[in-house]
């Protein structure tokens, strides 16, 4: 079993800040149109993870989304020459590369990226007791001061190496896919034998996503079109070859973005109004904890080894 909960961050629930309001505004005004110019309405399908059977979980921007009878896992199935599109859309593209968007970036992503390499470095000289120094492919990394940090740590040997490297992340981009299998695959062939894969994914077994259920501010198509849950991301990365090393939720977003986003909330949802309206900052705090260590929070840290064929 992989561990599940060896990790968690300590990070206060409120105020933290990540997204630029004005700037997160602008870019999903981007993808609407994208998404209104593009539709895709796929109703009914078999799980893209497990292949058991689905419901309709919700419609957003008029895309179905789906969540697993068996594995709980939430997904839209996108055309995949949609997503193409959708990933060199050029308004998107060039927004992104924008000075407004990455300088926001640096400046509120500080203390992600430092915790995420911290995080990197423990785990990869835990996993490779006989390697200091890695080959890493970093895979389509949006932000540029995120990769040149990546380039420049202390256990990079060289970054962006062709062909297949030590260590491959696929940071933030397992959200947007049109067949996790498919890109799982193609993964595995950048990554050396036992050398590992490192993820970082929205899942849709997470607190917020189940709890605002499709009105969370930061799911939406095509951003977001894959919440795999837990079971879902063992399924499919042992399905591809891979054995899972650890899986953590770290987030520390769950609480702060159901208590953004309260309105939207059903009525009927006694427990959780109860939660956040009587209850003080302290207890909201320590049952974000207890979402990250129970494993239980809607963003996943991934390390897997491939296996050695
Ligand atoms: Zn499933």
């Amino acid at each position: 079993m992989p561990l599940k909960a060896y990790s968690y961050a300590e990070s206060e629930y409120v105020d933290s800040g990540v997204i630029d309001k004005d700037v997160f505004a602008k870019e999903k005004q981007i993808i609407s149109e994208f998404v209104l110019n593009n539709p895709s309405s796929n109703k009914e399908t078999l799980c893209l993870f497990c292949g058991c059977d689905t419901n309709i979980f919700d419609m957003l921007n008029e895309v179905y989304y789906n969540r697993c009878n068996n594995c709980f896992s939430i997904f839209a199935k996108v055309e995949k020459n949609i997503i193409k599109s959708y990933k060199t859309y050029p308004p998107l593209v060039a927004y992104r590369q924008s000075k407004e968007y990455q300088e926001s970036a640096e400046v509120r992503r500080d203390g992600i990226w430092l915790d995420f390499l911290f995080w990197l470095e423990y785990r990869l000289a835990r996993y490779n007791r006989n390697i200091a120094l890695f080959d890493i492919i970093d895979i389509s990394n949006r932000y540029n001061e995120f990769s040149k940090r990546i380039k420049t740590a202390s256990f990079c040997k060289s970054y962006n190496v062709e062909k297949s490297a030590d260590v491959v992340l696929f940071l933030e981009q397992f959200r947007c896919i049109a067949d996790p299998v498919e890109t799982l695959l193609e993964l595995k062939c950048m990554v050396k034998d036992n050398g590992v894969l490192v993820m970082n994914v929205r899942v849709g077994s997470g607190f917020d996503v189940l709890v605002l259920k499709g009105c969370s501010e930061t799911v939406f198509p095509y951003e977001t079109i894959l919440l795999p849950s837990i079971e879902g991301l063992q399924i499919i990365l042992q399905k591809t070859g891979f054995d899972i090393l650890e899986i953590s939720t770290p987030g520390s977003h769950d609480i702060e973005h159901v208590l953004q986003n309260k309105e939207y909330l059903s009525k009927d949802n006694h427990f959780i109004h109860y939660l956040i309206e009587n209850t003080d900052k302290t207890i909201l705090a320590e049952f974000q904890r207890f979402l990250q260590k129970s494993g239980m929070s809607s963003h996943a840290r991934v390390i897997a080894r491939k296996k050695s064929e």
